[in-house]
């Protein structure tokens, strides 16, 4: 009788890539894929532990699991399991911890658990990137991995702890995953990592490994996920007249204020930040630009925030990711002076908050009467089909009849407010 397993990720769209693989492996190899709720023989955790917040939210879920596995087994992967192995290892709700380095060998160690050998989950070969392609996935896009680990050191981040020093993918492996993505029927393509805009492999950089995702033949397109807002040249920003190449980036800005980005120890500064978003909005008006704002990092004072929140309304993002400052054990800005209380950063993150909203409503009204080409996701309950345009904007195409994984060419002809502004469109006859 086939194996039941259970999957649950945390955190970013790298550790969506790698859960997305091993699950695609697990069911080539006839475990029958269950709900997490579900009772399984095998439970699956990919951990995040970017903030305090994302351990929590892990510690949580391995308790569930723990609550749930009876004879079972859990496996606990990802970045709080790299973070806190000694300590999680000593957890009686969990049978094996696997750090980021060895988590391809996530199926090794459950084959080798059920066929009763004794297992050091760390024999097993280090390897970042030998991930199958992943066919039976729990999306409707496919994730890629082009890269790992980050080599930054911003003051307060865990990741480089956790997933090392920035290690590129060979571009071949890379186009032969898309290729493989697009075979199986994927009409979106995230590319996903750490730092993926310092890629660098056998001499081709981030830009020229994107060229040759664009001379892929077939008819879907590429998403640049999270990317941090240093080394953008001209002839990068040109990619984006290709049309299979979204008009939507997620670039990190952190802060708005210039002391802030310096003891943040970031790449760039915030005038740089201004400049490169005004030649985007220049060059391809309607450009979706999202980002990344913590607030209450250690020191900053009302006016440093200040500079954040004009700078955020001058800008006009699509949507901003807030993050309230939270304590990594290990970075350097754990050891900075006056830390910011928690009612303050409270404050703080609803003002951003109220700047996101207005902004990303600003964004999606003004493609009233202008098309998009919707991937569609869903169906509703109403029949209607739901998904989102290139510029990375929800669309309800109110029409009946139409299928998911599918493009659609639409008029948005108006917005609901139910939830998230969403778009309205009707069918390009
Ligand atoms: S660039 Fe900075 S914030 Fe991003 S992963 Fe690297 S160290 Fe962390």
């Amino acid at each position: 009788m086939s194996k039941k397993i259970a999957f649950k990720t945390l955190g970013c769209r790298l550790n969506l890539f790698e859960t997305d693989s091993l699950a695609s492996e697990f069911s080539k190899r006839d475990y029958k894929i269950v709900d997490f709720s579900d009772k399984a023989d095998i439970y699956v955790i990919n951990t995040c532990t970017v903030t305090s917040m994302s351990d929590q939210k892990s510690r949580r879920v391995i308790s569930q699991a723990g609550r749930r596995k009876e004879d079972g087994i859990t496996i606990v992967t990802g970045c709080m399991a790299t973070n806190y192995k000694e300590q999680l290892e000593k957890n009686k709700n969990i049978d094996y911890v696997v750090d980021n380095d060895h988590k391809t060998s996530v199926i090794s160690i459950a084959e080798a658990h059920f066929n009763g050998e004794i297992i050091d989950n760390n024999s097993f070969e280090k390897d970042l990137f030998n991930y199958e392609p992943a066919k039976d996935t729990f999306h409707t896009r496919s994730f890629i991995k082009i890269q790992d680990g980050c080599d930054n050191f911003c003051t307060f981040c865990i990741i480089p702890k956790v997933r090392g020093r920035a290690t590129s993918r060979p571009v071949e492996d890379v186009l032969n995953n898309i290729r493989k993505v697009v075979e199986f029927g994927y009409k979106e393509i995230i590319i996903t990592g750490v730092n993926i805009g310092r890629y660098n492999s056998d001499g081709n950089d981030f830009e020229a490994l994107v060229e040759k995702m664009l001379e892929i033949p077939g008819d879907f397109r590429i998403r640049i996920s999270s990317i941090e807002p240093d080394g953008y040249t001209d002839s990068f920003f040109r990619l984006f007249k290709h049309p299979k190449l979204a008009p939507h980036m997620h670039i990190c800005l952190q802060s708005g204020s210039e002391e802030i980005l310096l003891r943040m120890r970031r790449m760039y500064t915030a005038k740089l930040f201004k400049e490169m978003s005004e030649k985007l909005q220049e060059m391809y008006p309607g450009f979706n630009l999202t980002t990344d704002i913590i607030v209450g990092f250690p020191g900053e004072t009302d006016e440093q925030f200040q500079e954040t929140v004009s700078m955020t309304k001058s800008i006009g993002f699509g949507h901003i990711h807030t993050f309230k400052y939270s304590v990594r054990k290990g970075t350097r800005a754990e050891r900075l002076p006056d830390h910011i209380d928690e009612k303050e950063k409270n404050r703080r993150g609803d003002i951003i908050r109220k700047v996101s909203e207005e902004s990303r409503l600003n964004h999606r009204k003004s493609f009233i009467g202008k098309t998009q080409r919707v991937l569609v996701q869903k169906i509703l309950e109403d029949g209607y089909a739901r998904g989102f345009g290139e510029h990375y904007i929800p669309v309800i195409i109110t029409e009946l009849g139409l299928k998911t994984n599918k493009f659609y060419d639409v008029e948005i002809h108006g917005l609901t407010e139910k939830d998230e502004p969403t778009m309205l469109a009707g069918l390009i006859k």
